[in-house]
């Protein structure tokens, strides 16, 4: 690889259009915590570090930068306020805000200084470009609850909100601060970014549901005079998101999409895979309807990319990039390599690897090809060696074993270490640890190659997860920063709320048990029913009134959250046996959400 560090152009984009910083860079909530602070990687500035790859640094320098930037007239970005951009298109009446930030104080904080430069617009719209966190939790920081104001987001949009974030919320959370390098300190030894950005805030996250869906390629709205023609793009980034030009500015939004950096595929907090070929094919139909009306492209996060032919180079390498990964990887597979050996075979061609935005700060090429494989043949690489193992507890103990114990193991670990090959050295350090995760040394031994290979890592969040590891094993679990379900929970539906009681019953305490309960809803005249049997919480609307062992009427979706918040019945209608809900209850337990990681 050949990358020119003498090239600025990146550092020009990143600071054309500057209007104005938040100084301090910081965001406090309501009770005066900090949320937010962009202050912390001033250290960044500097030129470099033993301890960061050389090339994440400039990554980091540039995701570091915060403030206000004219992209183009009439459309403004808010950057460095949190992990994702803010953008604002100002209306005949006010401005639409596209993608609210993460929470409420640093949507409010972006919100506030757009309005400190350019005046006390009011938010004529809100759109959401797709359902990941990053880009609706802060709604509330922008309008209100009530807000009447027209509010766009792709079809599916809160399907796939509560899927990806609540269904598995907890474990992903969990995760999620091992990529994001959630306990680490921000400094040349702990976490500089996360190559799409810097941190991700942890103030108040909220939801509210879109009232305007769009569902069509073409189909053009006019948003308080501004006229927006949409690009539907599911099953690219996210399950269901969209792209969209605005023709009287020649200026492209290009959702999470085409950012400067390869993207993930399977991001490493967990979600379900996406689809590399539909990006790659996605991107060139975007070059194909929207290319010679665009002056300018944006996503919402990194910098924009301006001149025509800047942009549809930017396009054409990152569709190279999706669509290569994609081919080669089904080429392989189909050859026989598995995931991890096409792992290491594929590399891009001299171009797209020299190219900034295609280095792997966020996604990798490793973490990619695997994904692409678990897509298409999933977790089992076909070798029946492989198809009942024992889990990583009971390896550990037999490799020990056979290594003659832990304290010969460790010594191994260092001398694969010494020798420089920390993949192998971890490996073998996490077997000693699995066996016997109170030996002291075992553990110091894996934490400092993880930490080697943390120091040595281009890819933020692999840095990320490596010194989050090294950090577990040394000072014990520290607890997950935020927790983000009950923000979601008012915008759920009746069923997604059910379906997070269902995820909660223990299943062997419920074998034997069998209940009914009847649902109404007066406000809806909606009926539901739900049954346990076989340790299965089973539920779904229905038109029957069939016998249930009780019945509960409730006006609306709102009481459904309070009972679930509160657990207790006080105030719902009831008609047959109360104590079946607290029999139900009795079978639930709680998600963990500081469950350990590195150790057993
Ligand atoms: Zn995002």
């Amino acid at each position: 690889m050949a990358l020119d560090y003498t090239d600025r152009s990146d550092f020009d984009n990143a600071d054309r259009g500057l209007v104005g910083s938040l100084d301090p860079g910081q965001v406090s909530n309501d009770k005066g915590e900090v949320i937010w602070d962009n202050d912390v990687f001033a250290f960044l500035r500097g030129d470099g570090a033993e301890t960061v790859h050389p090339s994440l640094w400039r990554q980091s320098r540039l995701t570091a930068r915060q403030g206000l930037y004219e992209v183009t007239e009439g459309i403004y970005q808010v950057r460095g306020l949190d992990l994702s951009n803010m953008t604002l298109v100002e209306s005949d009446n006010g401005v639409i805000v596209i993608d609210p930030l993460i929470s409420a104080e640093t949507a409010a904080a972006a919100l506030a200084l757009y309005r400190r430069h350019r005046g006390g617009r009011t938010v004529t719209a809100v759109i959401y470009t797709h359902p990941h966190i990053d880009h609706y939790g802060g709604v509330l920081g922008v309008v209100g609850r009530d807000t009447d104001v027209p509010i766009l987001a792709p079809e599916h949009f809160m399907e796939h909100a509560v899927s990806e974030n609540v269904y598995a919320g907890t474990a992903m959370l969990r995760r999620g601060a091992y990529y994001s390098g959630g306990g680490l300190d921000r400094s040349p030894e702990g976490t500089v970014g996360m190559g799409l950005g810097s941190a991700a805030s942890t103030g108040t996250v909220g939801l509210i549901a879109p009232t305007v869906e769009i569902t069509a390629t073409g189909q053009e709205e006019t948003l308080d005079g501004v006229r927006i023609r949409f690009q539907m793009v599911p099953g690219t980034e996210a399950p269901a998101e969209m792209h969209f030009l605005f023709p009287d500015h020649r200026a492209l939004c290009l959702a999470e999409n085409a950012t400067h950096n390869l993207h993930n595929l399977l991001t490493l907090r967990g979600a379900q895979v996406r689809d590399a070929r539909m990006w790659s094919r996605y991107l060139a139909e975007a070059i194909e309807l929207f290319a010679e009306e665009t002056d300018v492209a944006f996503a919402s996060h990194h910098w924009p990319t301006w001149g025509r032919e800047n942009i549809v180079r930017f396009l054409s390498e990152q569709r190279d990039m999706y669509g290569y990964l994609h081919d080669q990887t089904l080429r392989l597979l189909n050859q026989g390599h598995t995931g991890v050996e096409i792992a290491e075979q594929i590399r891009l061609s001299p171009t797209l690897e020299d190219a900034w935005h295609t280095r792997g700060y966020y996604g990798s090429i490793s973490h990619g090809v695997k994904a692409i494989y678990q897509r298409y043949l999933g977790w089992y690489d076909g070798n029946p060696a492989h198809l009942w193992q024992h889990p990583p507890a009971e390896q550990a103990a037999r490799y020990v074993d056979l290594l003659g114990g832990v304290d010969a193991v460790v010594a191994k670990v260092r001398e694969y270490a010494a020798a420089g090959d920390l993949r192998f050295a971890a490996e073998l350090g996490s077997h000693a640890v699995f066996a016997a995760p109170d030996h002291a040394e075992a553990k110091e031994t894996l934490a400092d190659v993880l930490k080697r290979l943390g120091y040595g890592s281009e890819n933020a969040t692999w840095r990320n997860c490596f010194l989050m590891g090294a950090r577990e094993l040394r000072e014990g679990i520290f607890p997950t920063p935020i927790s983000q379900g009950a923000g979601l929970a008012p915008a759920m539906t009746i069923t997604q709320l059910f379906d997070t009681v269902a995820l909660r019953i223990v299943g062997p305490d419920a074998w034997e048990e069998q209940l009914t309960i009847n649902w109404h809803f007066t406000d809806s005249d909606e009926r539901y029913r739900m049954e346990l049997s076989n340790g299965a919480l089973i539920h779904h609307p229905t038109s029957r009134d069939l016998p249930a062992d009780l019945t509960l009427t409730l006006a609306s979706k709102l009481d459904l959250l309070k009972l679930l918040a509160g657990g207790n019945l006080d105030g719902v209608e009831t008609s047959g046996d109360p104590d079946t809900w607290g029999r139900l209850l009795a079978l639930t337990d709680q998600a963990d959400p500081d469950f350990a990681v590195v150790t057993p």
